[in-house]
């Protein structure tokens, strides 16, 4: 099995979360090891490239990266490496987990426990084929959906609620509407949900998909959707569980997957210690899930709950006066 994950420190807070993390890593002892590589505006700064051929040899290499947020340089002609990353290893599903925790100010601080799974790659939100007319008048962009694009997406979905013990995959379209490209999306992923009889299948029309999150969300188990759909609903789901400093989320592909947090690199804070690690260590919580080390996984997972549970040195974002390196002592105590 492979051991040894590509790691990229990142921008603004991203070194100070990713030190706290690794630290609550190695002290579950799961014998991972660390390929450091740069990427953002340390690396731009360095040599000069956002993305370096070495930090993309070594994620190509090790196919799993935990990565801290990077900074974009302000300027023309800087695209978004996410966007990068994600063209490059063809990462098509974005995997968003929204559960609840105590004490986080949020609206639902129990009975959400859900899983956004997102295409990643077509549809409206793929941006092709943009145009505006001469006088400005008129605005076109093609919407475009595969049948292979959807079959992977909604098989990945299936996939993870089976190999998580998850129990309902709900999809999330508007079918009757979008007649062609959402329509698509919903004959393939009905022909997948019929290959998966132990796992129960819903659907739902995204503008009451909406609803039922903000009115009953603890109905929801997994969730597929189109990529605009998707970018929308994910962040609902984050602010129904306590928006940034909670919410983490993976870019998976065949051949590689990235796991980080949701939140960017939030210069405001960089360099103070005071950033929550726990979105960033809830996404190397998914990493350990897509590595079959679920039990791992829950432990983390259960090491955060108590510690939020107590408000045992807990950052200022949540009310708390601990600092991340103090948060993260406090959640390495209760490992278990
Ligand atoms: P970027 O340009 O990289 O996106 P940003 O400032 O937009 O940076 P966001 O992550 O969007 O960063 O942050 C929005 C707000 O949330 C900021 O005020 C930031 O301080 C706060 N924030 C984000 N992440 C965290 C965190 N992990 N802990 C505490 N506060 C956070
Ligand atoms: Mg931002």
């Amino acid at each position: 099995m492979n051991n040894t994950i590509a790691v990229i420190r990142g921008d603004g807070i991203g070194p100070e979360i990713m030190d706290a993390t690794l630290r609550v890593l190695d002290a579950m002892k799961l014998g991972l090891q660390y390929d450091f590589v740069e990427a953002g505006l340390a690396a731009y700064e360095k040599d000069g490239e956002l993305l370096p051929q070495a930090t993309l040899d070594a994620i190509a290499k090790h196919r799993i990266a935990l990565k801290s947020p990077l900074t974009t340089p302000v300027g023309e002609g800087f695209s978004s490496i996410n966007v990068l990353l994600r063209r490059k290893f063809d990462l098509y599903a974005n995997v968003r987990p929204a559960i609840s925790f105590p004490n986080t100010r949020s609206r639902f601080p129990e009975n959400v426990d859900l899983i956004t799974v997102r295409e990643n790659t077509e549809g409206a939100y793929a941006g092709e084929g943009q145009q505006v007319s001469e006088d400005g008048a008129t605005a076109t962009l093609v919407q475009k959906v595969t049948r292979k694009g959807s079959e992977r997406i909604v098989r990945y979905a299936f996939d993870l609620a089976r190999r998580n013990g998850r129990k309902k995959v709900t999809v999330v379209h508007k079918a009757n509407i979008l007649k062609s490209t959402s329509g698509l999306f919903l004959k393939v992923a009905r022909e997948v949900a019929a290959q998966y009889p132990d796992i129960a299948c819903n659907e739902l029309i995204v503008d009451n998909c909406c609803m039922q999150l903000v009115m009953k969300p603890e109905q929801f188990d997994v969730i597929v959707t189109t990529n605009l759909f998707g970018d929308i609903i994910s962040d609902l789901c984050a602010g129904l569980v306590g928006g940034l400093g909670l919410a983490p989320g993976a870019n998976i592909g065949a051949d590689a997957a990235i796991f980080e947090a949701v939140h960017g690199s939030a210069p405001d804070i960089a360099g103070k210690g005071i950033a929550n690690p726990c979105a960033l260590l809830l996404g190397a919580a998914q990493m350990l899930d897509h590595l079959a080390r679920t039990d791992e996984a829950d432990r983390l997972r259960h090491a955060i709950r108590a510690t939020l549970e107590a408000r045992d040195r807990v950052t200022p974002d949540l009310g708390g006066s601990g600092t991340t390196a103090t948060f993260a002592d406090a959640i390495i105590e209760r490992l278990g």
